[in-house]
């Protein structure tokens, strides 16, 4: 699976998977520069498709039609924060100020 760029040292650090789980509170250390990123607040609204899922699920009759509705929540989410979330720098490494990014 491709890596993403760190928006510190713009070295291909971050793994997809981990800017999946990565929320506004939580953060990745990016292993060339030691910098610690996150995503911006904004990404909270990513989760907003998955949260009108939920709702629509309780309305629908059928389980069938609300486990569906449910996976296509989730998805949209995924995709919308792939897609339009960007990474931020959280807190910049000292490897870089010592000169000992590799970059
Ligand atoms: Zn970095």
């Amino acid at each position: 699976m491709a890596n993403l760029e760190c928006p510190n040292c713009h070295q291909q650090t971050i793994p997809l998977w981990r800017k999946m789980f990565l929320g506004p509170a939580a953060s990745v250390k990016c292993t060339n520069c030691g910098s610690r990123i996150s995503v911006p607040y904004s990404a909270m609204l990513a989760v907003a498709p998955f949260a009108i899922a939920i709702a629509a699920a309780q309305v629908v009759g059928s389980i069938a039609i609300a486990g569906t509705v449910l996976v296509i929540g989730a998805l949209v989410m995924c995709w919308i924060h792939y897609q339009f979330v960007p990474l931020i720098v959280k807190e910049r490494g000292e490897a870089k100020e010592r000169g000992e990014v590799k970059a």
